[in-house]
């Protein structure tokens, strides 16, 4: 059974980092490359990090029904191809989809079933500086990728789980035992869990919403406090 992680986070937030990472250490993980009409940015590569498509083309995609999903983000399409989940579901592999909350929120409507991630930045003054650091966007896109983030954190809760990403090397362990304590779920009955599954299940569990509300509360604030100004 093909299970779809879909993963959102305001821009900058450290997702790709962590989708990486994740790739590396979880097996029989495939990952839909989405179709985009923005302009390749540094280093990134056709048929890597997106399919670089003209608006044409992306349209004609629509009109064929070739998306599970596509939306408008910061003023391009982006879109998954439905073909990465018939080949996931072919190859018995689980498929992770790298989507905004608007694509989330139309894949959750087409697959209950699909496991939702929310990754936060630690606090606003650290999703600045870490857009800055990264040194690929002019001033102008960061203040709107700021923006855009205020409002898309707003969505956390329509998420299954919530992974504030703050040191990196327990974020990827958090992101890999949500990955794999999803798994676990499908995989037979609890008495064949070993002691390091239920270790997996625990750290998953700890990113649930209840389980994160108080650490939220400065974060959000953090937004919050911006957004009022
Ligand atoms: P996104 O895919 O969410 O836009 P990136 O993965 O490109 O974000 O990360 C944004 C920047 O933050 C990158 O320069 C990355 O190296 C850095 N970064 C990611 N995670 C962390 C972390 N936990 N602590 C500090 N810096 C991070
Ligand atoms: P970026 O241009 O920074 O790579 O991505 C901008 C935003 O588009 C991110 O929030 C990313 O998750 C989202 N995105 C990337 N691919 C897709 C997709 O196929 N569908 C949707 N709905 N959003 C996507």
């Amino acid at each position: 059974m093909t299970t779809v992680y879909i993963i959102s986070a305001p821009s900058g937030s450290g997702k790709s980092t962590l989708v990486n990472e994740a790739r590396q250490i979880v097996p029989e993980l495939d990952f839909s490359i989405s179709y985009t009409t923005r302009a390749p940015r540094g280093n990134e590569v056709n048929g890597r990090e997106y399919f670089f498509v003209s608006r044409s083309r992306f349209e004609h995609m629509i009109a064929n029904d070739d998306f599970l999903e596509y939306a408008d983000v910061f003023g391009n399409y982006y879109g998954t191809a439905k073909h990465f989940l018939q080949q996931a579901e072919q190859s018995g592999h689980d498929l992770l989809l790298d989507i905004d909350v608007q694509g989330a929120s139309q894949i959750k409507h087409k697959i209950p079933d699909a496991v939702s991630i929310f990754i936060l930045p630690p606090s606003r003054t650290e999703l600045e500086s870490r857009l800055r650091d990264r040194a690929q966007d002019s001033e102008a896109v960061i203040q709107r990728r700021l923006a855009t983030a205020t409002r898309e954190i707003e969505n956390y809760l329509k998420y299954d789980y919530i992974l504030v990403n703050d040191r990196l090397e327990e974020s990827v362990q958090a992101l890999q035992s949500i990955l794999l304590a999803e798994r676990l779920k499908h995989a037979g009955v609890r008495e064949e869990r070993s002691v390091e599954d239920d270790r997996i299940v625990a750290r998953a569990d700890r990113c649930r919403l209840n389980n994160v509300r108080e650490r939220l509360q400065p974060i959000l604030a953090s937004f919050a406090t911006t957004a009022a100004r």
